[in-house]
Formats: C-alpha cells, sequence, structure tokens
C-alpha cells in the first residue's frame, strides 16, 4: 500500500483507506473498469462504502493525474491506472477495452496547426483477436 500512499501525498491528497483502495483496484485490474463495477467489487470487502464516495474518489484521482478517464465507450466512462501515453481498442463484440502501444507520429509534437497539444490518444474500434 506504501506506493498508493505516497501517489497521493505527491499531489497533496489526504490518504483515505476509500482513496487508497481505489487506486489499487485500479493498479490491480488493468481491464478499464467503470465507477459501478469498481464500487461492486470493493463494496464486498467494505460493506460501509457508497456509490458517491466512489464516484467522488475517481474525479478527483483523474483531475490529479493519477488515473485516467476513458470515453471509448459510449455508456459509461472507464478508468486506467496507466496515466503513460498510449491508446485503446474497443472490442465491439465482448467490449473488451485493451491497452495499445504504437508509435504515433505526432506523439512528440508540441503544437499542430498554432494549437497547443496536451494529448494525443487513438481510440480503435474493432473485434478482437478472441472474438475473431
Ligand atoms: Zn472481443
Ligand atoms: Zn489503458
Amino acid at each position: 500500500m506504501n506506493e498508493y500512499v505516497k501517489l497521493l501525498k505527491e499531489k497533496g491528497l489526504k490518504i483515505t483507506p476509500q482513496r487508497l483502495e481505489i487506486i489499487r483496484y485500479l493498479d490491480l485490474n488493468r481491464t478499464h473498469p467503470d465507477a459501478d463495477t469498481i464500487y461492486t467489487e470493493l463494496k464486498k470487502s467494505n460493506p460501509s462504502l457508497s456509490r458517491t464516495t466512489v464516484y467522488n474518489t475517481l474525479d478527483i484521482l483523474n483531475q490529479q493525474g493519477l488515473i485516467r478517464e476513458l470515453t471509448i465507450s459510449r455508456s459509461e466512462m472507464r478508468y486506467d491506472f496507466e496515466t503513460r501515453p498510449h491508446h485503446h481498442f474497443l472490442c465491439g463484440k465482448c467490449g473488451e477495452i485493451m491497452d495499445i502501444y504504437v508509435k504515433c507520429p505526432y506523439l512528440d509534437t508540441k503544437e499542430l496547426g498554432g494549437n497547443h497539444i496536451e494529448e494525443i490518444h487513438g481510440y480503435f474500434k474493432g473485434t478482437c483477436k478472441n472474438c475473431c
């Protein structure tokens, strides 16, 4: 748990058991879960956990750049512990979201057509190798 305490401290965030649990869950489950899945899973071992706490915590962690919010799935926000630049593949059949590491020619671009670039994020959609 110490590395997660360190992450929160670095951002000047209060250390709470719920925040640590949620970060840990995202680190151990690299499936880009949605908030409801995180809530349901953590509720099993933390009966007092509330849905609001989970949503608020995810918001704070995302704002502080400790996790990443993905809107690749139309219906719900997904969350990612991996904050280094990478892209995502969504399978239209099983709904799985996978990390994609491809070199983007613009990755080191800071400016494009006069616009300032802060993030480059590719969404790939199709059928995954398990569903083909
Ligand atoms: Zn699939
Ligand atoms: Zn990812």
